[in-house]
């Protein structure tokens, strides 16, 4: 229970005001300003009599955000105002950002105006507003990093007092916490918060999970400081002798990361071999940084044998986050395997706080040379996405997600150059990542100088070349291939162009067949045949002319029996016929629900079921805007229509799409020779389908095997079953239900 008492809770907020001060003036070396100390007094009426859960007064919770912003991120002056500043405005309806504009200037208010505008996990937004709520967040990344660093500092210090929440509340703010601030702290290479961040989120949502785990790294310390004591020892004499200025850093891993470890791995605790790492943060010269990194390295290597393949060089390239460091593993006396990382002390300072420490240094080292840096390409990379006219959509979400949370790979081009791509991508990717054109064009790829299909996923270390043709193109079948937002996209826009094109012949096609059926060429004409062929628009029409779908008879069929009123005149002449019309097919839509009709790219096919033409579906719509279609029966369908009903849409397929889609058998049976190459035979060679992927397992004389290939509809499907069924060696063949997301 919490005592009121006024007199020790103005000396608390003294207290904790000074500690701020102290914090930013270690960082900078400031004295306090008349701005700040503005800044918290208005802060301080403004939440007068307001308090936390706890009981405390409320004025704590904006002191302690601007203490982690100046002390814990580095930030300066202006964040450190709008950091104190950054509740008042929405929980007292006396302030406005007008006032702080007038007090504080533009930047603070902006920075206010942000913070105050993202809501948090708490509250419970639905669905759409919580994307809204993201996309906001991220809109103000690209804008100002402060406002992003401030959120963090602020959803820091609200997990650092979680306590006091109801657990209800609790749980959802963890969450969230893993699924946004965490991979945004990650991100912008902040890694003591964002550990922390993680640590304390496990903490609520596996409680019991957590309190194993520190027990555990607790236990062990003594020794695993025994070990590292004696280990480090022939390296400290090394460098002491030569006159290094050297210091050991040896944190154990996070409670987190070593969780992770032993899901993944599905290890305990005891066989988690790196616990720790053993740092030597070393001081250096800009100048001399990489070549006394290396020397240390000479140092650690002459004592202890390294790890083939276990060299990572974040000098030469730092990661996205900005990070830098030579990372060895080598073998102790012990026979246990030890990681060392080799960096300075700018390496280290920007390896701990990230965004701030980056921006200190660019800003000193930048004047003779100027180099882009991971950080920099990678809020490059949000402000193309957050640019991008796909940004309202679902998959808009996604590729933030994408760039947040994956890891990279790192690929030579021919001309030994080092790219990052996330990990995942596929050399079609790396195609893209390139140049735009070079994807646009490419034909085939090789990698290490082999010959690969556009959808191989890369791997560090591999050597890709693409060759490219100007007579090719993108096909549909690239945006499965394709990983990063940035390929997709262009391979988005490149269909998007041809088919304009390819519209734009089927109109004058179109036009020709109206002429020698004597039909007019009139927009309302136009529009009420793609309504009557069950299209959405005339585009899609001209498409399907384009493609010889449509046939003359179809259009005569329409105009001359059904129609005839309108075969030479304006249907505007006519107005009762057309809404007549129009009432009718709106009242059909209404009994089958919308079409899908997948030349459209607000539609995108569930992952996890791949519905097919002739499947039962529905559409889910996340955010009111994009629609992914799953089968019915999909698991995954059937929990979002419980959970959101509301943003389930039913649905068919239209009449005839073109596209082709992703399908899959299951096939099983009894191995002899050329078993497989028999299957592959005939679905790719006999029924001309485009194989994706393919994956057999045996245990004796029996195998499973799982082939994913483009088809048109379920009768594709069907079809190849009975095909696939009279093959010898094969006693079941059926479609496959969940596909595995490759
Ligand atoms: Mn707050």
């Amino acid at each position: 229970m919490y005592n009121i008492d006024p007199l020790k809770e103005k000396k608390e907020i003294v207290k904790r005001y000074r500690a701020l001060l102290r914090a930013w003036n270690s960082n900078k070396g400031v004295q306090e300003n008349n701005l700040v100390r503005k800044a918290f007094i208005m802060a301080s009426q403004a939440h007068f009599t307001m308090r936390r859960r706890t009981g405390e007064p409320y004025i704590y919770h904006p002191l302690e955000v601007a203490r982690i912003v100046a002390g814990e991120i580095g930030l300066g002056e202006t964040a450190i105002i709008s950091a104190l500043l950054h509740d008042v405005v929405e929980d007292n309806p006396d302030y406005s950002i007008e006032m702080i504009r007038q007090n504080f200037g533009d930047k603070v208010a902006y920075i206010v105006d942000g913070l105050t505008k993202i809501k948090d996990g708490y509250e419970r937004l639905e669905s759409t507003a919580q994307v809204e709520n993201i996309k906001k967040m991220l809109l103000t990344l690209s804008d100002d990093v402060r406002v992003i660093l401030i959120k963090l500092a602020d959803r820091l210090h609200n997990m650092r007092t979680l306590d006091s929440m109801p657990a209800s509340k609790q749980q959802n703010i963890a969450a969230e916490t893993l699924y946004l601030y965490s991979p945004l702290a990650h991100r912008l290479g902040l890694y003591v918060i964002k550990s922390e961040l993680e640590d304390l989120a496990l903490k609520y949502n596996e409680p019991e999970i957590y309190r194993t785990i520190s027990m555990k790294l607790q236990e062990t310390e003594q020794e695993r400081m025994r070990f590292i004591q004696k280990f480090i020892f022939p390296v400290k004499k090394a460098m002491a002798l030569q006159g290094i200025n050297f210091e050991i850093d040896t944190r154990a891993k996070s409670v987190y990361s070593i969780y992770k470890k032993m899901q993944v791995k599905e290890i305990p605790f005891e066989e988690v071999y790196d616990l720790f790492a053993v740092r030597i943060i070393i001081e250096s010269p800009p100048e001399q940084e990489k070549l006394d990194c290396w020397r240390i390295y000479t140092l650690v290597t002459d004592n202890y044998n390294p790890k083939q393949n276990r060299l990572r060089d974040w000098i030469s390239t730092p990661k996205a986050n900005g990070y830098e460091s030579l990372h060895t593993t080598v073998m102790s006396p012990t026979g246990q395997w030890v990681e060392v990382q080799i960096r300075t002390r700018r390496m280290h300072e920007i390896a701990e706080r990230g965004y701030a420490a980056h921006w200190k240094y660019k800003q000193q080292i930048d004047k003779d040379k100027a180099q882009e840096s991971g950080l920099d390409d990678w809020l490059a990379e949000v402000r193309k996405i957050l640019k991008s006219p796909d940004s309202n959509t679902l998959h808009f979400l996604d590729d933030i997600k994408l760039t947040l949370f994956s890891d990279e790979v790192f690929v030579w081009t021919p001309k030994g150059h080092l790219k990052s791509l996330p990990s995942g991508s596929s050399v079609l990717d790396f195609a893209y990542l390139v140049h735009t054109e070079l994807g646009n064009h490419c034909i085939g790829v090789k990698v290490n100088r082999n010959l690969v299909p556009l959808n191989q996923v890369l791997r560090s270390g591999d050597q890709v070349e693409i060759i490219a043709s100007k007579k090719s193109f993108p096909k549909e079948e690239w945006l499965d291939y394709a990983f990063t937002p940035r390929a997709r996209f262009s391979i988005k826009e490149a269909l998007k162009e041809q088919r304009k094109v390819q519209a734009g012949e089927g109109r004058l096609k179109l036009i020709e067949i109206f002429r020698n059926l004597d039909v007019k060429s009139s927009k309302s004409n136009v529009i009420r045949f793609s309504e009557h062929m069950g299209l959405t628009s005339p585009a899609d029409l001209f498409y399907k002319v384009y493609l010889d779908q449509i046939h003359d008879n179809q259009v005569a069929d329409f105009f001359q029996t059904e129609n005839k009123e309108f075969q030479s005149q304006d249907a505007k002449d006519k107005v009762d016929p057309v809404q007549g019309a129009n009432k009718q097919s709106a009242k059909t839509r209404a009994k089958h629900g919308p079409l899908i009709d997948l030349d459209d790219f607000s539609f995108s096919i569930a992952l996890c079921c791949h519905p097919l033409p002739g499947d039962e579906i529905i559409a889910f719509t996340p955010d009111g805007v994009s629609r992914i279609v799953h089968r019915t029966n999909c698991s995954e369908a059937i929990e979002l229509m419980t959970r959101f009903a509301n943003r389930v849409i039913h649905t068919r397929w239209s009449n005839k799409p073109m596209n082709t889609f992703l399908g899959g058998l299951k096939i099983s049976g009894f191995d002899r020779k050329n078993m497989i190459s028999d299957i592959i035979r005939v679905i790719s060679d006999d029924m001309h389908f485009n194989v994706r992927s393919f994956h057999i397992d045996t245990s004796g004389e029996l195998y499973e095997a799982y082939i994913s290939f483009f088809v048109r509809d379920t009768l594709d499907i069907t079809n190849t079953i009975e095909r696939i069924k009279q093959i010898e060696g094969v006693s079941a063949a059926s479609r496959m239900l969940r596909f595995i997301k490759t």
